[in-house]
């Protein structure tokens, strides 16, 4: 493979400082000292401010993408130094000590609903006054922006306390993070396990979130590193499984049920909320469609023991408001908020809230 500088800087521009949401090279943040040898490469990224927040986290997705847009055989990993224009300080780690409940929500496999019941199940906490953070940590599809309608938004960094932080987007009243603000919504980056895990850790212990009273993750689907790495940064008050009724999407929920009550993990199992439980036509309200099989999340949860926190039915304006950027909890006469609030209840009673 024939490396030039030129494909270096054509692959950092797929990365974003999401600060400015600018990408690395029209922010003039890489360094004019990029060195080829053989398969290895190493350059400067370079930073305004002192100990800025994002560094370890734009260089991870720095790596990625040169990784994702010119091979996997390029030797990245560790080779890209950190430059601050000011000297930086010593940096004292206080990671999420105003937090008071953390709570992942987990699903076996993708597109069972897991961002939505996320989404949604934050907005019905705040509603209920309690305060709330969410992190998409989602390295899959961060879908999380674009149902907060803040796919523009930009993590801002401030001081506090003497320390700079990322200041989440706060968006409903509530405080939001994404993987996905450090790459172009557009790009291919997929993000692998250890550096997604490092640039996550680094989302959730160098971010302000301040005093909330439940920080809700929006993990990556099914069981991986990923997970491990997040179970281990943060000491959990537990898991929220979400599947749909059917089959293929309940063996897979079984497997994370093992993997939380695995001697190593053993993170509590708060409940089990099962999404797309039926469909009900707008013209028929009276009819229930069991599209993906009756009752399957609910007989599960019965099976392992774990708590029932609630069926969501398949309903249109549910999928308009996360692609509108209006998560539909927020609407409170509706059938549907009303559904997200009594999980919500559930969920906050599950807490001893
Ligand atoms: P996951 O995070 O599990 O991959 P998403 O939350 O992204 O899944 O949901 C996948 C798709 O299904 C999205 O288009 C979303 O709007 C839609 N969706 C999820 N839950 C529902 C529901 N209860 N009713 C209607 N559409 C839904």
């Amino acid at each position: 493979m024939q490396l030039y500088p030129k494909l270096i800087l054509d692959a950092l521009s797929h990365v974003r400082y999401p600060g400015t949401g600018k990408d690395l090279v029209s922010s003039e943040m890489v360094e004019d000292d990029i060195r080829i040898a053989g398969n290895t490469v190493s350059f400067s990224l370079v930073f305004d401010k002192p100990n800025d927040p994002f560094a370890k986290s734009v260089v991870k997705a720095a790596e990625q993408a040169i990784l994702t847009y010119i091979g996997e055989e390029v030797d990245i990993k560790g080779h890209i130094a950190v430059k601050y224009k000011q000297a930086p300080r010593p940096q004292v780690e206080k990671p999420l000590a105003g937090v008071k409940h953390t709570i992942a929500v987990f699903s076996g496999k993708g597109g069972v609903g897991k961002s939505t019941v996320a989404a949604n199940l934050a907005v019905a906490l705040a509603k209920q006054g309690y305060r709330v953070g969410l992190l998409d940590a989602d390295i899959h599809g961060p879908s999380i922006p674009k149902m907060f309608g803040v796919e523009d938004a930009r993590p801002v960094m401030e001081e506090v306390e003497g320390q700079p932080r990322i200041m989440p987007v706060e968006r409903y009243g509530i405080r939001l993070l994404s993987i996905g603000f450090f790459v172009d919504p557009g790009s291919a980056i997929v993000w692998r396990g250890g550096m997604a895990s490092n640039a996550l850790k680094q989302l959730i212990t160098e971010a302000w979130w301040g005093d909330l009273d439940y920080f809700v993750i929006d993990l990556p689907p099914g069981t991986s590193d990923v997970h491990l790495t997040l179970v281990q940064t943060l000491r959990l008050t537990g898991s929220v499984i979400v599947t749909t009724p059917q089959d293929v999407a309940l063996a897979d929920a079984r497997k994370g049920i093992n993997m939380f009550r695995n001697d190593k993990i053993d993170v509590p199992i708060l409940g089990l909320i099962e999404n797309m439980a039926w469909f009900t036509p707008a013209e028929l309200p009276e009819n229930r469609y069991y599209i993906f099989g009756r009752d399957g999340g609910k007989r599960l949860a019965e099976e392992a023991h774990i708590p029932f926190l609630g069926q969501i039915p398949i309903v249109q304006s549910i999928r308009e408001g996360g692609d509108e950027g209006v998560p539909a909890a927020l609407h409170d006469d509706r059938l549907t908020a009303q559904a997200f609030a009594e999980v919500a209840r559930k969920l906050a009673a599950a807490c001893g809230d």
